[in-house]
């Protein structure tokens, strides 16, 4: 495990231009990271490798940080997910997914600030015994909740709220109908809350939650909940604050980060130049954080927010002219 070397994997469709862009950031930045390349996905598929492959899982294990551009996951014909491979392998049980406005970019509210933390291991979205019958009539997927993976999710959501001064936490479920999965988690949650008596706490149906997400999004702070519902959830909240082009996220385990955008491949803008890499380089700065570079992190998102909240040297998604190159000189420049 080396704590400066960080396992790079460019991806697929706009991935290598926004890593790459990536990368120069945080070389300008002077951090003393050294940067180790794997391939995985369609770029380990092409050359006749696995979507995983063992090299890449082996420089993964080696280094306890990752870096990872987005990966096409091809549908259906037995392929098992990249990323929930990735997750499962590295026990990164921990799925954080900041929504902060910038100020300038443009979006339906401003000064929102919502974390959602989601359970990124369980659930139905973890592809547990997915079957179609030989008639291709019927379909099954199970989804399976354990009270100790939920209690280590739990406490990983309140820790981080209280480590980063937050003030309320709402627990997302759907206990009134998934009784027996969604009821463990939320059970689980109101034991662990006990222990953050200087947190407000709250409980919320994850339909109401979406409903009330879109009218009133001030009233949030941090939300945790399970799978599925976080990956649903976190896609409406980058919505709030201007798309998917700017929300980043970390996966987190207890040896180790993987850090990516939350967007996908977006093969329709694919080989372009004009990806926006804001939200990949904002993965990056939750890296610095998660390695405790403190300042750098600051300095980082700083520097990505004012430019892409100018307006003026940002690529076509948020408005601008800019390729992916130009607006990364720009901030190369503004360091
Ligand atoms: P997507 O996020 O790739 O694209 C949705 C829309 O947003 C597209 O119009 C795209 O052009 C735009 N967009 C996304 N990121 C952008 C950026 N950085 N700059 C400018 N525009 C951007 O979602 P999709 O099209 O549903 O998925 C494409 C592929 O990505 C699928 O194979 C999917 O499975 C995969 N995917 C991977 C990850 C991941 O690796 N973490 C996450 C989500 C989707």
């Amino acid at each position: 495990m080396n704590k400066n070397t960080v396992t790079v994997i460019p991806g697929d469709g706009i991935g290598p231009d926004i890593v790459d862009a990536t990368v120069r950031i945080l070389k300008a930045l002077d951090c003393g990271l050294e940067f180790e390349y794997a391939i995985a996905g369609q770029a380990a598929l092409d050359k006749g490798l696995d979507l995983v492959p063992e090299e890449t899982l082996a420089v993964l294990r080696r280094n306890r940080l990752a870096l990872k551009g987005p990966i096409t996951t091809p549908v259906g014909g037995g392929f098992s997910s990249v990323n929930v491979t990735l997750r499962k392998t590295f026990d990164l049980f921990a799925n954080v997914r900041p929504a902060l406005s910038i100020p300038g970019v443009k979006s339906r509210y401003d000064n929102v600030d919502i974390m959602t933390v989601r359970e990124n291991i369980e659930g139905i979205y973890s592809g547990l015994g997915q079957t179609v019958s030989d008639d291709g009539e019927t379909a099954e997927l199970r989804s399976r909740i354990t009270r100790t993976e939920s209690e280590r999710l739990l406490r990983f959501a309140y820790e981080t709220a209280v480590k980063q001064g937050r003030k309320k936490v709402t627990v997302v479920h759907k206990a009134n109908i998934m009784k027996s999965t969604s009821g463990l988690f939320l059970d689980v949650a109101r034991k662990v809350r006990e222990d953050y008596p200087q947190l407000e706490h709250e409980e919320m149906i994850v339909d109401a939650c979406a409903m009330q997400l879109a009218m009133n999004p001030h009233r949030f702070d941090v939300i945790v909940t399970t799978n599925l519902f976080g990956d649903i959830l976190s896609d409406l909240c980058a919505g709030l604050i201007g798309g998917l082009g700017v929300a980043p996220g970390a996966n987190i385990g207890e040896h180790g980060g993987l850090f990516e955008a939350v967007h996908g491949s977006a093969p329709d803008i694919a080989g372009q130049g004009i990806a926006n890499p804001t939200a990949i380089m904002l993965a990056g700065a939750l890296m610095l954080d998660y390695i405790e570079l403190h300042d750098k992190a600051k300095q980082l998102r700083r520097t990505v927010r004012q430019v892409v909240g100018e307006g003026e040297i940002v690529t076509p998604d948020l408005g601008g002219r800019a390729s992916t190159s130009e607006f990364t000189d720009e901030l190369v420049r503004r360091l």
